[in-house]
């Protein structure tokens, strides 16, 4: 399987700022030491193998949506986050060279953040295009079709041309979708959210957004122990730190670093995607949480094997 990001940022997209590109020009000018380049070949391969990734990278600022790829002749796609209309994009040019138009898309609830590219989606305009949307929410389409009511948008649902399906899950109960093998679980989150585990030839992925986890309510984190167990990839809210969940923002419905890398070390999973970060947060922020996050594992891994903590930008693909 290959997991391939469109979208990490929670909540509300985000667009860097100038300040914020200036001020990785800045920090890229003084790391060259008045060196010359010869060419912009040169200068790319100074850059790409001496800055660091909040200068010569971005996080990005797409809101949730990532692919799986891996389906017998299908896209799998989780959340129709603002990541969803370039994922669009990318699926018309596949689908142009030969891809099936036949779309698995798993909604972990219908928050704004994760169904707002869902009008931009230009596969649901495809009279050839097959969506089936599964959910754990039985209010899945009205959510949707509600986003498209003409006091929020010009083009209504009705209009779309593709062939929609709608399926709602009960959790714990695996089913099959292109040969891939998807299971939900129930996450604590305002109208409850569910989390997703994709299987297939002994992998495994977690998709895991908008979950608080209550370090105090053990029955759960035992739930989601074995949900994350021996998993290739966990992808993981950690939209805040521990000080933040513990304090200003419990209940807020999201999770921390630290008790994703908790979880995941109880569950013996082998690599952990931080993801769904905080619209605040700018590119340096998000790389430090990243480097605590790998110090935190460091400290309180008990033994091997290593969870390998990495933190997702729009781009990034994860080869499982
Ligand atoms: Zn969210
Ligand atoms: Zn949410």
């Amino acid at each position: 399987m290959l997991v391939r990001f469109w979208g990490t940022r929670g909540s509300l997209p985000v667009a860097q700022r100038a300040e914020a590109i200036q001020a990785k020009i800045v920090r890229a000018l003084l790391a060259a030491e008045g060196r010359r380049f010869p060419d912009e070949a040169a200068a790319a391969a100074f850059a790409e193998g001496t800055l660091d990734f909040a200068t010569y990278g971005a996080y990005g600022g797409a809101t949730s949506c990532v692919e799986i790829e891996g389906g017998d002749g299908a896209f799998l796609v989780c959340d129709l986050g603002s990541g969803l209309r370039e994922f669009g994009l990318d699926a018309a040019r596949r689908c142009a060279a030969g891809h099936p138009a036949v779309y698995h898309l798993f909604l972990s609830h219908m928050h704004w953040d994760h169904i707002m590219g869902f009008p931009f989606f230009g596969p649901a305009f495809d009279p050839g295009a097959t969506i089936v949307i599964h959910s754990g929410h039985a209010d899945a389409e009205e959510a949707l079709r509600r986003q498209q009511d003409e006091i929020s948008f010009p083009v209504p649902f009705d209009w779309l041309k593709a062939t929609f399906e709608f399926i709602v899950h009960p959790v714990a109960e695996p089913f099959e979708a292109a040969g891939v093998t998807v299971t939900l679980i129930q996450q604590h989150h305002s109208h409850d959210s569910y989390g997703f585990h994709f299987a297939r030839g002994g992998r495994s992925v977690i998709y895991s957004t908008d979950s608080e986890h209550k370090l105090d309510n053990m029955e759960s984190e035992a739930a989601f122990e074995a949900f994350f167990a021996d998993a290739d990839l966990v992808i993981c809210d950690t939209m805040y730190s521990l000080g933040d969940t513990v304090s200003l923002k419990q209940d807020w419905g999201h999770s921390s670093n630290i008790v994703a890398v908790d979880l995941c070390h109880a569950a013996g999973a082998k690599r952990l995607a931080l993801f769904h970060h905080e619209p605040t947060y700018s590119d340096a922020d998000i790389q430090r949480m990243h480097a605590e996050t790998v110090r935190y594992e460091e400290l309180v891994r008990a033994a091997p094997p290593v969870l390998e903590v990495i933190c997702a930008y729009d781009g990034l693909e994860v080869a499982i």
